[in-house]
């Protein structure tokens, strides 16, 4: 059998490989060329392609000349330094590496055996991201691809802690009614979890918050009471440090309280907040949390690992494995009780490699590297702040704890119910420029701008540019 049935020829590899790792560095460089959220009309991607794949071969070259023609176009730039929606997330270089090296291994990091090098790295650089973020000693953590999928995983554990439930085992029909917690302001994937996991959304009981977005202990208090005289089982609650929409820090501590007397699970979901306790001056966003049951934080949001890439801790690791274990006789191995499997802590039976990135990313930044870069979006979002506040046009919609800050235009030459509609002008038409790119939420029934600082490349210099552009549009609009 000749070799044209094996893999592309690795010369031409080579060549499309290196000619690559240049565009990739040039698109880097040049990043700003780009309007930062893509133009593209629906659809349009879609027509541009062939309706179906080649019979023949193509040439490597041929098909990466296409990138520029096909993908560039619907690309909305989030390695961008104008790109200030959501919660950034933004690939260095050290984490592309990361990537490169991951699909070259192209390891399934399912058992120990399958590849020694993927558990025992992926151990290893968690329990160093642990003593970076101040977490306590002795947390099991695992990486998922989302956050998403971390909370679903740590709401499985703690329903499987349920007493007498077995939920894994007998599922939940016709089985105790359960309410798990969290507040208004909690993201959705909570919900997601609920949904998955047989709780229902009815069963995600959302807790009122305060004025200052987070959640409502009391209320919380209450509605546990409240549930169990209803005859529900209360099982566990979600406290959110950093909320998507104004990054709201709930009181940790307290309901870790709660939690304990009622015999709860507490979940904390620091997917985008977590972060920021890589510099030590703002550790105390994650005060409470050691008293937690587990714990996201996302390395794909803001320490500038590429997506996707999730990180779970536990201090209950046994109650997570027992939740998802499942042995079937061929995936058994010798080193089970020796070393831990990692396809025991999650839904997915194969894993990629993912630890790599986040490995290449603490190294090439080091602790001291990543902290001065958290606290520089820090002072930006803070500075941004104050040109807001600083400005009568504008008002200030919620507390900035992190790198990201809530506003809106006043629109006082408009009726009372028109300044939503003037402030989603607004945004669409800063968006329009294809410099800056930022989203929206709703805080108290009003609609609020976000402008979330977190991108590796953004500098002052950008934040500034934002500001610029929002004001000569709100005075536009009358503002
Ligand atoms: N939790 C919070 C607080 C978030 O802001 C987000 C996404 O922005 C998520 C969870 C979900 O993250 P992922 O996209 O990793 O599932």
């Amino acid at each position: 059998m000749g070799d044209e049935l094996g893999d592309i020829d690795l010369d031409e590899f080579r060549q499309e490989a290196r000619r690559l790792v240049e565009w990739v560095a040039d698109y880097l460089a040049h990043v700003e060329r780009y309007p930062v959220l893509s133009r593209v009309r629906p659809g349009a991607i879609r027509e541009a392609m062939p309706k179906s794949a080649p019979a023949s071969p193509e040439p490597l070259a041929r098909i990466l000349d296409d990138v520029a023609t096909t993908v560039m176009p619907g690309v909305t730039h989030w390695n961008h330094p104008g790109f200030f929606a959501y919660f950034p997330s933004s690939a260095s270089a050290p984490g592309i590496l990361g990537e490169i090296l991951a699909a070259g291994l192209n390891v399934n990091g399912m058992l120990w055996k399958t590849s020694p090098a993927a558990t025992e790295m992926e151990l290893t650089v968690l329990d160093w991201l642990r003593q970076m973020l101040g977490l306590p000693e002795g947390l099991f953590g695992v990486i998922q691809d989302t956050a998403s999928a971390s909370t679903l995983v740590a709401l499985a554990a703690a329903r499987e802690a349920v007493p007498g439930l077995d939920a894994r085992r007998r599922g939940l029909v016709g089985q105790a009614r359960l309410r798990m917690y969290a507040s208004v302001e909690a993201h959705s994937s909570i919900e997601k979890a609920g949904i998955v996991l047989g709780i229902g959304q009815d069963g995600c009981r959302r807790i009122p918050a305060d004025s200052r977005f987070r959640m409502d202990v009391e209320a919380l208090g209450r509605a546990i009471a409240e549930d169990r005289a209803a005859g529900f089982t209360p099982f566990a609650v979600t406290a959110s440090i950093g909320t998507t929409s104004s990054t709201s820090i709930d009181p940790v501590r307290e309901i870790a309280g709660i939690c304990a007397r009622e015999g709860l699970w507490l979940h904390a979901d620091a997917a985008y907040g977590g972060s920021a306790a890589l510099d030590p001056s703002l550790r105390q966003v994650l005060d409470g949390c050691d008293r937690a049951d587990s714990l996201v934080v996302n390395p794909h949001k803001w320490m500038f690992v590429p997506l996707d890439l999730s990180v779970l801790y536990t201090r209950k690791p046994e109650v997570v494995r027992a939740a998802f274990s499942l042995l079937p006789d061929y995936l058994r191995t010798a080193e089970e009780t020796a070393v831990p499997n990692l396809m025991d802590y999650g839904v997915s039976l194969g894993r990629r490699f993912r630890a790599l990135k986040l490995w290449m990313v603490l190294r090439a930044f080091g602790h001291e590297g990543l902290a001065a870069r958290i606290r520089e979006h820090v002072r930006l979002a803070q500075a941004f702040r104050g040109w807001v506040e600083s400005d009568a046009r504008f008002e200030i919609m919620a507390p900035t704890p992190f790198s990201t800050v809530c506003f809106r235009g006043r629109f006082t030459t408009r009726a009372p119910g028109e300044q939503d509609e003037a402030n989603q002008r607004l945004m669409d038409d800063v968006n329009g420029t294809g410099e800056i790119y930022i989203s929206h939420t709703r805080l108290a029934g009003r609609l609020t701008l976000r402008l979330a600082v977190g991108n590796l490349r953004t500098q002052e210099r950008h934040v500034r540019r934002a500001w610029e552009l929002i004001q000569q549009e709100a005075a536009r609009l009358g503002a």
